[in-house]
């Protein structure tokens, strides 16, 4: 048989089992599988291109597998389950530089041929969009990376004219790249490749510059979303399907995961990138929103928390970023398995955005065994909240702020939370009047059914674990 054929056969195989993948990548009890399907696709991918008969030596191909696969090993061996942003940070970085550089040796080779080199229109396009596309998502995913591993600072960096400065060298990028597109000189296409590939690489950068930290995760999806772009734009030019479909599937999943966090968190992806959130720290919305934060805060030991929770028949655990911080997780586990044995039943409330990237509270519980059957999702808790004896808020603060719901004047208004004030008691863990990430004050906390449980979130948990366990042992 041709085997170009088998070729695309195979790459239709590798493609099915990216949609799979993906597919089964949406629910946690099919996750591991679809990610086995996704990595099996992926090395039908590879083998089959590399047994294509474009290939000429392999030496430098199986130095980089070598090369690859033990740094991949390691990372995933290594890398801790709250880095993974940093990490997700990073191979998007990677993969806009592979695209830019596959984008660079097509300009090169066409350049280096032995005849005149012949800049058709298409091939130039896809080449400026896949190196522009790389470029920007090489440097701006770099930046992402030193802010969340904070080896920058995470304040949005600003200046008066910053986005008119960008504006012009977004201008400069498409000026270069049209003139490359249409020029067919090849002096103006080395010169016009060289403006737009450096106006790229300064763009990724300047462009998060502005954006907090606190929204990096956001920046990330969105950013692995151009990476997949930057990899369908190189597969288009070098002719190869698999490539095609993968950067698609890649770029259309990130755009959604982008809009899923923009809507849980109610903000426009417009005010994520522009608005410099994060530069100032914010109040309750101003003093606009006078008479709102009322009451005072109610401390509560560990002692008198277990007698709470020891009386108690419904129980919701609301996890939030305070949790990932102090690594409860494990003891948090704990604490829902003891209660069940006092005979209550236990739910935990994951609100979408909850901690600092997509899934994270859902990720820690998994690291620490707690039965998927017992994760709830927002919408499926709050119908039950008043019906829930305790709510056990640990580490989490924006995600249950009531000001989102009742407090036109509140920045966060608007924002799905969960209603953790509904229930009849509410145990917050926190270390102290520390803000959430929005940086607002919250009404919860000073609520008459609210009370205080301070410390470290692990250190508290298992003050309370240890009574039960007293009780326990008789
Ligand atoms: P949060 O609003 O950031 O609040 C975390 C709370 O945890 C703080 O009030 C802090 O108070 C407490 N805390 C920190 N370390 C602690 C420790 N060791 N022990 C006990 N408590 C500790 O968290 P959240 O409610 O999970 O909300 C997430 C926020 O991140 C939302 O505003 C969301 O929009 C934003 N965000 C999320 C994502 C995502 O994908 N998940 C992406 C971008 C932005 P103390 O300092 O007093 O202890």
């Amino acid at each position: 048989m041709n085997p170009e054929i088998l070729i695309n056969a195979a790459y239709i195989v590798a493609s099915i089992l990216f949609v799979l993948g993906l597919k089964m990548l949406g629910r946690q009890t099919t996750a591991r599988r679809g990610n086995r399907f996704s990595s099996i696709g992926m090395l039908i991918a590879i083998v089959v291109t590399l047994l294509d008969n474009q290939v000429i030596h392999y030496n430098w191909i199986i130095v980089g597998l070598v090369l690859g696969g033990v740094i991949g090993l390691a990372c995933a061996r290594l890398i801790k389950m709250t880095s993974m942003p940093e990490m997700v940070a990073l191979l998007n970085g990677f993969g806009g530089l592979a695209s830019l550089i596959v984008g660079a040796a097509e300009f090169l080779r066409i350049r280096g041929g032995t005849v005149e080199p012949q800049y058709e229109m298409f091939t130039s396009g896809v080449i400026f969009l896949t190196v522009l596309i790389g470029g920007i998502t090489f440097t701006g995913s770099l930046y992402a990376f030193c802010k969340l591993a904070e080896w920058l600072s995470g304040r949005p960096v600003q200046f008066s004219g910053q986005h008119i400065v960008n504006g012009l060298m977004l201008v400069a990028t498409f000026a270069g790249g049209v003139m490359f597109t249409i020029s067919g000189d090849p002096q103006i296409a080395l010169i016009s490749f060289g403006v737009f590939a450096v106006f790229a690489l300064i763009l990724g950068w300047t462009l998060v510059m502005p954006i907090g930290g606190g929204d990096m995760p956001v920046v990330i999806s969105m950013l692995n979303s151009l990476s997949g772009l930057a990899a369908c734009a190189a597969g288009f030019v070098i002719g190869n399907n698999v490539l095609v479909v993968a950067g698609c599937l890649v770029g259309t999943s990130g755009v959604i995961l982008t809009t899923i966090m923009c809507k849980a968190m109610n903000r426009s992806l417009g005010n994520v990138l522009f608005s410099g959130f994060g530069s100032e720290p914010k109040n309750d919305g101003g003093d606009e929103a006078e008479g709102s934060i009322q009451g005072e805060l109610k401390p509560i030991s560990a002692e008198d928390s277990f007698a709470v929770l020891e009386a108690a028949r419904q129980v919701v655990i609301i996890p939030g970023y305070g949790m990932a911080v102090s690594q409860a997780q494990h003891v948090v586990r704990e604490l829902g398995e003891m209660l069940e044995n006092n005979g209550a039943e236990v739910r935990f409330a994951i609100h979408p955005v909850a901690g600092r990237m997509p899934g994270h509270m859902n990720v820690l519980l998994a690291e620490a065994n707690v039965p998927y059957e017992q994760l709830v999702e927002m919408d499926s808790i709050n119908p039950l909240m008043p019906t829930m004896d305790v709510a056990i808020v640990i580490g989490a603060n924006d995600v249950v702020n009531p000001a989102a719901a009742n407090n036109k004047a509140s920045p966060i208004y608007g924002m799905p939370i969960i209603n953790a004030h509904e229930a009849r008691t509410v145990i917050c863990l926190k270390r102290g009047k520390g803000t959430g990430f929005s940086g607002l004050e919250n009404q919860l906390f000073l609520m008459p059914n609210t009370r205080m449980l301070y410390g470290d979130a692990k250190g508290s948990l298992q003050g309370v674990v240890s009574e039960f366990k007293s009780l326990a042992d008789g």
